[in-house]
């Protein structure tokens, strides 16, 4: 059965790590129907719009997009135009996987999922500044919302991941001792979820600058991190660092209208147009894709030939020391199949 899915190439390196990924799917045999969209400053190019009404009709369709990264065009009126998308479809749950991929790394045993809740926090845009006296920008004020509604949906996502993946603990990230009330709710809320799972699923709390330090000192300790929003984006980063850095860090939005799979990372502005760029995150969203779908043997195949390619060593894009084009690393994955 063929799975129709949008696709966003995206600005930046987006087009080229995207036709990559599209190119090893179709040698691994995926069964899906892309139907490519536009949007960031390819949006505006094209519709004079960075989320065209094209791009939004055939996600409400397909429920399923994958997406290279997008520039914001300044002064369009977004913050941010991915932030835009993962609010228009409600998509609550951010989930990004990491684990030790290149031989010889820093670590050796790294296999963490973290949850992000992706709605709420200090991402729900509002934003003002202060005036006193003459300065208009004197102070200024951000506020986190978190909600009791928006706190359980996220940490149940993350405990029927858990259960579903065949996971054994969740450690809830917050600040509650500072930010008693917002952070507060959120842990208080986790509690409640957790207890639905005890004997089930282990859970933990800690901090979240013990969390950094921690994840530093020893990540294998970790399995599943559910967080809110800044801290689940700081800390998804921090993670990603750990083993091997931006280029394989994957990320997927999860709604109950709908899932944008992505890379983690952004255009990439420097690189883009050369042909450098590491599609390994583009394509390890995708296998997360896969296996959204169900197509876990596929999704596994992928994997493993991305696997087989990063720790033979030898055809390595530069960001993970190598000297290899986007094309090249491609061919050695496609090889590797
Ligand atoms: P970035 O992730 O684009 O780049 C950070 C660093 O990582 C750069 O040195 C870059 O060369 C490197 N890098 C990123 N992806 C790589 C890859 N696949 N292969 C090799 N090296 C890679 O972050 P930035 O520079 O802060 O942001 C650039 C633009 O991207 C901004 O316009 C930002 O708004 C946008 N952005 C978009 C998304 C998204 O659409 N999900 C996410 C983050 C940033």
């Amino acid at each position: 059965m063929t799975t129709p899915v949008t696709l966003i190439p995206g600005d930046g390196i987006g087009p080229s790590i995207t036709a990559a990924t599209v190119r090893l799917l179709k040698a691994a045999g995926a069964s899906i129907a892309w139907d490519e969209q536009v949007a960031g400053m390819a949006g505006v190019a094209r519709y004079g719009d960075p989320i065209p009404d094209a791009t939004l009709d055939s996600i409400k369709r397909t429920r399923l997009a994958l997406k290279g990264p997008l520039e914001t065009p300044v002064g369009e009126g977004y913050r941010s135009i991915t932030v835009a998308l993962r609010k228009t479809f409600d998509l609550y749950a951010n989930v990004r996987p990491a684990h030790t991929m290149l031989p010889n790394g820093r670590y050796t045993n790294v296999n963490i999922v973290l949850v992000r809740e992706n709605t709420e926090g200090l991402y729900s845009g509002i934003e003002h500044y202060v005036r006193v006296g003459d300065d208009p920008h004197a102070a200024a004020e951000s506020i986190a919302i978190i909600t009791r509604f928006g706190s359980e949906r996220v940490v149940r996502y993350a405990f029927e991941y858990a259960m579903k993946h065949g996971r054994k603990k969740i450690t809830l990230v917050h600040k509650a001792n500072i930010l008693k009330y917002s952070q507060g709710l959120f842990l208080d809320t986790g509690r409640m979820v957790a207890r639905d799972y005890s004997g089930k699923v282990e859970f933990e709390e800690r901090i979240v600058d013990a969390m950094a330090m921690n994840l530093v000192l020893a990540p294998e300790k970790f399995d599943m991190i559910v967080t809110t929003n800044l801290f689940g984006d700081i800390l998804s980063d921090q993670i990603s660092g750990l083993v091997g850095g931006l280029g394989l860090a994957p990320g997927a939005n999860i709604g109950v209208n709908g899932a944008i799979f992505e890379a983690v990372h952004g255009t990439a502005p420097d690189l883009a147009g050369k042909g450098v760029a590491n599609p390994g995150a583009l394509v390890l969203a995708a296998c997360m894709l896969l296996e959204h779908i169900g197509d876990l043997e596929r999704a596994g195949r992928v994997r493993r030939a991305l696997e087989t390619t990063l720790t033979a060593g030898k055809t390595l894009t530069r960001d993970l020391g190598g000297k290899a084009s986007t094309e090249e690393f491609t061919d050695a994955v496609i090889a590797a199949l």
